[in-house]
């Protein structure tokens, strides 16, 4: 079976979602942001799917391994599931940073669009269509490179400020609920060139909530639903 690509609305985690607890693996410990359920919802409401994209280098750095970082997504999912907004999927650079004088280590971890194409090729995304929402300049980048529209929340949390034009969001704000209505403001202009949203049935289908996390160091990647996940 074949369906219309689809858009979609990424989501940085730590400082985006989720208040940035350094290498937090428990749920307990989860706080979203100011707006983010209510923004989340309305964005869903509209038909869009929501995915994670989050980089996650505790899991390289061995700070917390991957049973770890599967529970917390699991329960990133559960939480969100209590306020009924289901995430069509979250993805996960395991990876860390590139040394200065290395090549970088791997295609997935932002400011690289590694873990937005991944997802776009696993959930029939449309790129163009689709929007990247985080908090720091390395989210825009990913975004751009991608070829997805940008909005930054403008909240301190980026703070060297590395400029070109790729880092150049299309949009900023101060919380994700401002960022969902320009979202969602932009959807009343002439679409672009992509597909029509499929019919809500398909959509609903196919929005069950998934956890995917690239295998380090590197090689296949593996995906699991959020329950099995916490079996
Ligand atoms: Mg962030
Ligand atoms: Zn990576």
């Amino acid at each position: 079976m074949t369906t219309a690509l689809r858009p979609a609305v990424f989501l940085d985690k730590d400082g985006t979602l989720v208040h940035d607890v350094p290498y937090n693996v428990d749920p307990q410990q989860l706080r979203f942001t100011p707006h983010a359920i209510e923004a989340l919802r309305l964005l869903q409401a509209a038909g869009w799917p929501l995915i994670v994209v989050t980089n996650q280098p505790g899991i390289a750095l061995g700070l917390f391994d991957q049973t770890d970082w599967q529970r917390l997504a699991a329960g990133l999912t559960e939480r969100l599931a209590e306020h009924g907004v289901e995430l069509a999927g979250i993805h996960a650079c395991p990876h860390a940073p590139a040394l200065d004088a290395a090549p970088a280590g791997c295609i997935c971890r932002k400011p690289a669009p590694g873990l937005l194409r991944q997802a776009a090729r696993e959930h029939r995304i449309d790129l163009a269509g689709s929007w990247m929402v985080g908090d720091i300049l390395n989210d825009v980048e990913a975004g751009r490179r991608a070829g997805c529209r940008t909005v930054l929340l403008d909240v301190g949390n980026e703070t060297e400020w590395v400029w070109s034009p790729r880092r150049e969001p299309h949009h900023r704000c101060s919380d994700l609920l401002q960022a969902a209505q320009h979202i969602l403001a932009g959807e009343m202009k002439p679409p672009r060139s992509h597909p029509s949203l499929p019919p809500e049935a398909a959509l609903a289908a196919d929005q069950r909530s998934r956890i995917h996390a690239t295998p380090w160091p590197a090689g296949t990647a593996t995906t699991g639903t959020a329950r099995s996940a916490m079996n």
